[in-house]
């Protein structure tokens, strides 16, 4: 089955009707599709990621993902944003393996695999091309730096499905297609289930198996896509 399913989902921040973000959102995605959402800016795209990854409730429908209801904040997801979330005090190896301290929060195990998750941590570095930055701290690395390193901190334990709203948005242009190129390699290694939010349609064409349009606030789905990109 599906691995995401979203089913007639509202949302509402407040009790004015002026605060619906989404109105019967529904998108299913499944194991291993590259989805893209795309919609004019305040449409609801972030809204629907909150929904998808339990960060939010829905006023209406129901969020499953590998066919389990979500009802609370789902710690098996991997996200990525716009702007960096990278620990300014960590170095770029410490702040790939953030979320494995959060997976296996028990200190002992955590020391005993150390050395293992390192290892992991290190290959994903080398596939976006950061092997030699392990060591630095965030603010020495480049904007695109940056959000290699977080889509690498985003796959580090393994999710199945990989939440992106807007990673590139804030980058120039030949930057934001360098990261394309590092986003579908990492997505072809991986393969998670990836739902990419975003306003640039030409990275949707360029990465999704499929895309889903979304109308202007309050938010629904209101036209899809198949794209046939050719994989390796
Ligand atoms: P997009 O990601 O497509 O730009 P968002 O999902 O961020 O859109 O926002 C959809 C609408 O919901 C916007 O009008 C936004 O102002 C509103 N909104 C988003 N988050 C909140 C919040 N926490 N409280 C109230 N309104 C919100
Ligand atoms: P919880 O909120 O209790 O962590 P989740 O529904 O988020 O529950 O996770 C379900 C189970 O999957 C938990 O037992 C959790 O430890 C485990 N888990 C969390 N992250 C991963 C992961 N990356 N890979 C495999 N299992 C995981």
């Amino acid at each position: 089955g599906a691995l995401v399913e979203l089913e007639n989902v509202s949302l509402q921040y407040g009790e004015s009707e002026f605060t619906i973000a989404l109105r019967d959102a529904s998108l299913t995605a499944q194991p291993g599709e590259f989805v893209a959402v795309v919609g004019p800016s305040g449409c609801g795209k972030s809204t629907l990621m909150k929904a998808a990854t339990g960060l939010w409730k829905p006023s209406k429908g129901t969020v499953r993902v590998s066919g389990k209801v979500v009802d609370r904040p789902l710690s098996i997801v991997g996200m990525a944003f716009q702007n960096s979330t990278l620990l300014p005090w960590r170095t770029t190896l410490d702040n790939v393996m953030l979320p494995l301290e959060i997976v296996q929060p028990h200190a002992s195990r955590l020391a005993a695999n150390r050395a293992e998750y390192e290892q992991s941590a290190r290959e994903l570095l080398a596939l976006v091309g950061l092997s030699g930055y392990e060591n630095a701290f965030p603010w020495q690395l480049s904007g695109g730096m940056q959000q290699r390193c977080q889509l690498c901190r985003s796959l580090i334990h393994d999710p199945k499905l990989l939440m992106l709203d807007e990673p590139f948005g804030a980058l120039d242009m030949f930057t934001r297609e360098e990261l394309w190129q590092v986003l579908q390699k990492l997505w072809l290694v991986r393969r998670p289930t990836v739902v990419l939010v975003t306003h640039d349609l030409r990275e949707a064409v360029f990465l999704a198996d499929r895309i889903l349009v979304m109308s202007a606030r309050p938010g629904k789905i209101i036209f899809e896509r198949q794209i046939d990109n050719p994989r390796p």
